[in-house]
């Protein structure tokens, strides 16, 4: 069993794919083909925003981000604690300090009252300037947008919206990357959008901003291409990259959504079946929709979770933790002990967290095995 059977989605989509590489190959146009474009703004449509900008990868668009908000020495941008290394990493990159904020247990998000709490705490503090959240939309589901968007508001903060996982997902039929000032996403082929190799984009509604973004892109890039208005970067998406998602994009619409939805229901309902209250299943708010990038439950301890992801190996099966480490604990960021908050729901998920094989093309078979495996082997 593959955790993200990504060779069986090739399958699927084989003759559509081989074409459309070959055409990149006999094409001659490997650096911003006509397919750039073109996917640009069939994801912008989408997404439902002005300017989608495609570059290398996700971590990039992240700090094209930061870049065109011209982060530096003296900034406190707040990431959530649960997250992947890019979304703080970024932040430091770019000279500014990163906030970790405790999440919420049940939505694995970033939790807007230890929010409200670091924000005053940097405030009070008086030494870092309040400027970013990154609202990071964990696993597919996106981030509690109504509130977050109260907090930025009330402490003129901007919103940057780290759509790596979360591509797909909606609130109340509103697309992920919509929500922030700035949207990003990652095309690694593991994604709910996956090329095959590193891809990312950038989402925004603002127009100068966008402006900037695209030039720093392309080694900041003034007027004609070799005036340089700003140092920059050297990000861009492959032609061929943007070939594959065209194909993938339009599977991903038409029923990879759907399915990876029908999936996961089929797993909540089992798990509910067997193992009843003995482990925790993933929260959907409401008027939320994950893309599904993980199925993740929680379990008692960490004994438990271990033990059980080392039974499920036994069995053929694969699982990950995603997170084993906070991001407060990260050796790279030499910001402990300055700042002391409440870590606890992020402690708790380190220790907990399991997430399953899930894909669009796994079968109800597949997810029997899973949840009657665990089943034989939680103890
Ligand atoms: C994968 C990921 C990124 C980085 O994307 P890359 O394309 O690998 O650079 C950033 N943030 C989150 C939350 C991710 O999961």
């Amino acid at each position: 069993m593959q955790f993200r059977d990504l060779k069986k989605q090739y399958e699927v989509l084989k003759d559509e794919m081989d074409k459309a590489v070959l055409d990149v190959a006999g094409s001659g146009k490997y650096i911003n083909g006509p397919w750039v474009k073109e996917l640009e703004t069939e994801l912008a449509e989408y997404v439902g925003v002005k300017h989608c900008i495609s570059c290398a990868n996700g971590t990039d668009a992240l700090y094209i981000a930061m870049m065109a908000w011209d982060i530096k020495e003296g900034d406190a941008v707040f990431v959530p604690d649960f997250t992947f290394f890019s979304s703080g990493e970024v932040v430091s990159h770019a000279g500014g300090t990163p906030i970790f904020v405790d999440v919420d247990r049940k939505t694995y998000n970033i939790d807007p009252s230890s929010l409200v709490d670091a924000i005053e705490k940097v405030i009070s503090d008086g030494k870092l300037e309040p400027k970013v959240i990154v609202s990071v939309d964990l696993f597919g589901l996106p981030a509690n947008y109504d509130e977050l968007q109260k907090i930025s508001d009330k402490y003129g903060l901007k919103i940057l919206e780290d759509g790596a996982q979360g591509f797909g997902g909606e609130i109340n039929g509103r697309k992920a990357c919509s929500f922030g000032d700035i949207g990003t996403t990652s095309f690694f082929p593991a994604k709910p959008l996956g090329c095959y190799g590193d891809g990312g984009a950038i989402f925004t509604d603002d127009d100068e901003l966008a402006m900037k973004m695209q030039s720093i892109k392309v080694h900041g890039k003034g007027k004609m291409k070799y005036d340089n208005v700003r140092i920059g970067l050297n990000s861009r998406l492959d032609s061929i990259q943007a070939a594959i998602l065209q194909v993938k994009f339009k599977a991903f619409k038409e029923y990879e959504v759907a399915d990876v939805n029908k999936a996961a229901k089929k797993y909540d309902e089992l798990i509910k079946e067997k193992l009843g209250d003995k482990i925790i299943i993933p929260f959907i708010p409401k008027g939320y929709l994950s893309s599904w990038a993980q199925y993740t439950i929680q379990l008692k301890d960490k004994d438990t979770r271990d033990s059980l992801q080392s039974a499920l190996k036994e069995e053929g099966i694969p699982s990950m933790v995603y997170y084993p480490k906070p991001m407060h604990n990260q050796e790279a960021f030499e910001i402990k002990g300055e700042y002391e908050f409440n870590t606890e729901g992020t402690d708790a998920l380190c220790d907990t967290v399991l997430s399953l094989p899930i894909h669009p093309y796994i079968t109800e078979d597949d997810i029997n095995t899973v949840v009657s495996a665990i089943e034989k082997n939680l103890k």
